[in-house]
């Protein structure tokens, strides 16, 4: 196995953010995994997919973070639409390997940055008016619990906007999961992903480095003023004057910056009696 010291966590974020992991491991299969969390119950604290919805604490130095880019990128065709897809596979590999086999639905995931693991962990997908999430197509999830692999049903995840039992379960890693697609043709998966990248093309703001949306729960109304006024850091950390509920890191950005950022929002939806919740992770 993998193992790197003092590793700069910046490069692993989409958000380019983060301090040094004195210990950062890179299990390849299922028995390393074990030992490593047979050994070390504490490597569970900080796991780490593909990066892409975390703001990590640029000055502090974590004892060890456990990186799940090499772990399990195995997709498994079962037939019939039911697919086996290890946690460490990109999106992206995903839909094209499951379109490829004449099934689909889960297309608009086609510009998600992350990983099957994270995306099952933050139950990944669109807006709340169009309401398509990766969860539609889980059958079970497969995760590492005290030691053992075990099956989680749909239901047992309790999946909801942006929201997992793995969220509250610190003490557990997702392995894969099983799918169920439905049969779609070649044309319409090439629709569906056309549709979502040109849709990202012209709503999102890729300007500079971010993690996507930043609070799963807020005001529209505040959050318009929070664009408009883009409140933030010269060359630092700001909100973005295009996209809506959205941070970018102006290449020269703090982790202070962006917790100001996120605090000064959220004591506006106090202010105005408003409910506020942070999509993004935090390492503190
Ligand atoms: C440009 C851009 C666009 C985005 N668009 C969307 C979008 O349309 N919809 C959407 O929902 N999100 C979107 N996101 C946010 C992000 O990509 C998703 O939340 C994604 O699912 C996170 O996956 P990841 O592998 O990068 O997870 P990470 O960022 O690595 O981790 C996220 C959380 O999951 C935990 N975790 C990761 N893997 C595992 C595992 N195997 N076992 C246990 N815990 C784990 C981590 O500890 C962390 O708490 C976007 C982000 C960016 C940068």
């Amino acid at each position: 196995m993998k193992v790197l010291e003092n590793e700069s966590l910046k490069k692993y974020t989409t958000f380019r953010m983060g301090g040094n992991a004195k210990k950062m491991y890179f299990p390849e299969n299922i028995e390393e995994l074990t030992s490593l969390v047979n050994n070390n119950s504490n490597i569970l604290k900080y796991i780490i997919g593909g990066g892409s919805n975390l703001i990590i604490n640029d000055k502090k130095d974590f004892e060890e973070v456990l990186c799940l880019r090499e772990f399990n990128t195995a997709i498994e065709n079962k037939g019939e639409g039911h697919f086996y897809i290890g946690a460490s596979v990109r999106l992206q590999k995903a839909i094209k390997t499951v379109n490829s086999a004449g099934y689909g639905g889960m297309e608009f995931l086609f510009s998600v940055p992350g990983l099957i693991g994270g995306a099952l962990y933050m139950n990944a997908g669109t807006g709340r008016k169009t309401h398509k999430y990766i969860s539609d197509f889980v059958v079970s999830v497969d995760v590492l619990k005290d030691g053992k692999i075990c099956n989680i049903s749909k239901d047992e995840c309790k999946y909801d906007y942006r929201k997992s039992i793995f969220q509250d379960d610190t003490g557990c890693v997702i392995l894969g999961a099983e799918f169920l697609f439905p049969e779609i043709t070649a044309e319409q998966a090439k629709k569906g992903i056309d549709d979502r990248i040109a849709l990202c093309k012209k709503t999102q703001d890729m300007t500079y480095p971010n993690f996507g949306t930043v609070f799963c729960v807020s005001n529209t109304k505040i959050m318009d003023v929070v664009r408009k006024f883009h409140f933030g850091y010269k060359n630092g950390c700001t909100y973005s004057p295009k996209r809506k509920n959205w941070m970018l890191n102006r290449e020269n950005g703090t982790f202070d910056q962006a917790i100001k950022l996120l605090n000064k929002v959220k004591k506006m939806h106090k202010f105005f009696k408003k409910e506020c919740k942070c999509e993004v992770r935090i390492w503190e």
